[in-house]
């Protein structure tokens, strides 16, 4: 049978897994909620060191980066899983609390293929997402 054909059949499609990183919990929650509503398997961590170790052991499609976290921020993280070739293709969202351009600066500088600032609106969130996705295909 061709490959083509068992991808498209419901249920063997495999979406894609997303890791958030982010140590505010109504944040993570509701994230997470909505992204796997949106069908994509979730995986969440709470501190930098977390975030660091599941994008290395887990091999996510893409991370959602919060900047403010405890043990490591989220500029270190992403800059340890840029410098290292296993993980340096993941691509990152920063999010950040302030709109900053010194923070859009520090979110590129740092290897992060977007940015976006919190408040979160999903929707907004989504499409960066989904280009970033796309894009890996
Ligand atoms: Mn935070």
């Amino acid at each position: 049978m061709a490959i083509t054909e068992d991808l498209v059949r419901p249920g063997k499609i495999k979406m894609p897994k997303i890791l958030i990183v982010e140590d505010n919990e109504l944040n993570r929650d509701m994230l997470s909620r909505r992204l796997e509503r949106k069908g994509y398997s979730v995986l969440c961590a709470h501190d930098g060191e977390q975030g660091h170790f599941l994008a290395c052991s887990e091999a996510p499609d893409l991370i959602l980066m919060d900047i403010s976290l405890p043990l490591m921020n989220g500029w270190e993280v992403t800059r340890l899983l840029k410098s290292n070739e296993r993980t340096r293709h993941i691509p990152i969202i920063a999010l950040t609390a302030h709109a900053l351009v010194t923070d859009r600066h520090t979110a590129l500088d740092a290897g992060c293929e977007d940015y976006d600032t919190k408040p979160i609106d999903f929707e907004r969130l989504d499409k960066k997402i989904d280009s970033l996705l796309t894009v890996k295909k």
